[in-house]
């Protein structure tokens, strides 16, 4: 038994082999029945003709629908017309399920094929974005490995918020309530102090009222935190992991790049390093392409949409005012309205897929910070004591996994960048 991919190759031109899959398209033109069969690694043409196979295998053949699961054995020969310009031609087969009709096809509607997203999922599109969603996870990690990090977990459930309440899932907990975590960044922190650099890829859970395309309520964030890194360090560490990662998917997904309709030469070309943009030039040139934004307004998707669409590479925002970010980033010591932060923005209309920056690490500021928020230091206890014992500057980030392979795909909702989009509406399957 070999792979499609491996039947393909020249080699095995003139022999026989066995391979196994699901039928992907058929049809039966007269005496000859034509099986494009697929597995993970490809598809590839068989021809049931009758005098190469029994009558019985024959009419077999013929019969077989879409996703109908087999295994076929043939001659691979040369066809210039055929897929992949190879042609399996089939001695024998061997059918494991032989389906109804299946019933994803392209005149459904959106809600109808979520509802098989398990069956929908074996399309070659979704096949494609599954294998590139593979390279952003596992270059995330071998980025962060090569670069000294240890990898760490923090809980999932929690009593603490991390960008604010109105975002929280609360759920029952013994009689009490429990918070799904918006982010593990606070347990990171925690690690640093172990570790110095740790990263972690996790879940993370927000109560995301609205439907948008790049919002999810649960979600693949990969954060990491790192002792003694500044600002600057962390955005420096980011380019070389996106360029990393862009690099593995050029590398290994050029064909379900192709797929996806997604030009690889001009993925390649965005490399680091990027600009670095103060939050308030870029409410200048929001004004400047028809918006109306004014300094302390918050940058939204429609916003950052219209922004970036101008750039060909991703961009850093940096110095946002300082009631615009969550209570735990550093204010900048020379311009104390501003934090030192940063969101790093991906071109071409889709924003935001980084959030990151230095975190408070003076003891009576992140005080004063907590009650400027209007929050209880007593549900924080553990975070501030962090900064009472052997606290040193240190600095983050989380990205949104599914947004960067939404944008590396050009898919137009975060929903087909995850197998099992969770949303305010949907929960099955
Ligand atoms: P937004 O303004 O788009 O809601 P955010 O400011 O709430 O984003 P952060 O709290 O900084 O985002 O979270 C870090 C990263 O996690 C973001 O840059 C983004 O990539 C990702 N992210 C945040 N919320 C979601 C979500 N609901 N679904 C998918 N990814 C998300
Ligand atoms: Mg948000």
């Amino acid at each position: 038994m070999i792979s499609i991919l491996q039947a393909l190759s020249n080699e095995n031109i003139g022999k026989s082999v066995s391979v196994r899959g699901w039928v992907y398209r058929s049809r039966s033109v007269g005496k000859k029945s034509f099986l494009v069969i697929r597995d993970s690694t490809g598809i590839i043409q068989a021809v049931a003709e009758e005098p190469n196979l029994t009558p019985e295998d024959f009419k077999l053949a013929s019969s077989l629908t879409v996703e109908s699961s087999l295994e076929v054995t043939g001659t691979v020969k040369e066809d210039k017309r055929a897929p992949g310009e190879r042609e399996l031609l089939i001695s024998s087969l061997k059918v494991y399920c032989r389906n109804d009709s299946f019933p994803v096809a392209k005149d459904k509607s959106e809600d109808f094929l979520l509802d098989i997203r398990h069956l929908w999922l074996r399309s070659r599109e979704f096949t494609s974005m599954l294998k590139i969603r593979d390279t952003v996870f596992r270059s995330f990690n071998d980025y962060f490995y090569s670069r000294g990090y240890y990898q760490v977990q923090g809980p999932m459930m929690v009593s603490t918020a991390t960008e604010g309440g109105s975002t929280l899932f609360k759920v029952p907990f013994f009689g009490q309530e429990v918070n799904l975590t918006q982010s593990s960044q606070f347990y990171l922190e925690t690690m640093i102090f172990s570790l110095e650099k740790v990263f972690t890829v996790a879940p993370s859970f927000r109560a995301e009222k609205s439907r948008t395309w790049r919002h999810l309520t649960e979600y693949w964030h990969a954060e990491g935190e790192a002792a003694w890194y500044g600002n600057e360090e962390m955005m420096k560490e980011e380019e070389g992991m996106m360029d990393y990662i862009i690099s593995e998917v050029t590398k290994r997904n050029a064909e379900d790049l192709e797929r996806a309709g997604r030009d690889t030469k001009k993925l390649s070309s965005m490399k680091s390093p990027y600009q670095r943009i103060p939050y308030s030039k870029i409410i200048d040139l929001a004004n400047e392409i028809g918006l109306t934004l004014k300094y302390g307004d918050d940058l939204g998707m429609e916003e950052e949409r219209a922004v970036t669409k101008r750039f060909e590479k991703p961009i850093f925002v940096t110095d946002f005012p300082v009631q615009l970010k969550s209570f735990y980033h550093r204010p900048n010591p020379e311009n104390p309205e501003t934090v030192l932060c940063h969101d790093l923005l991906a071109p071409e209309g889709y924003g935001e897929i980084i959030g990151g920056g230095e975190r408070i690490w003076e003891l009576e500021v992140l005080r004063r910070k907590i009650r400027d928020f209007g929050m209880n230091e007593e549900d924080y206890y553990w975070y501030v004591d962090l900064r009472k014992y052997g606290s040193i500057p240190h600095s983050g980030f989380g990205l949104g996994l599914d947004r960067l392979v939404t944008w590396i795909c050009g898919l137009d909702t975060i929903k087909n960048a995850i197998p099992f989009p969770r949303t305010i509406r949907r929960t099955k399957p």
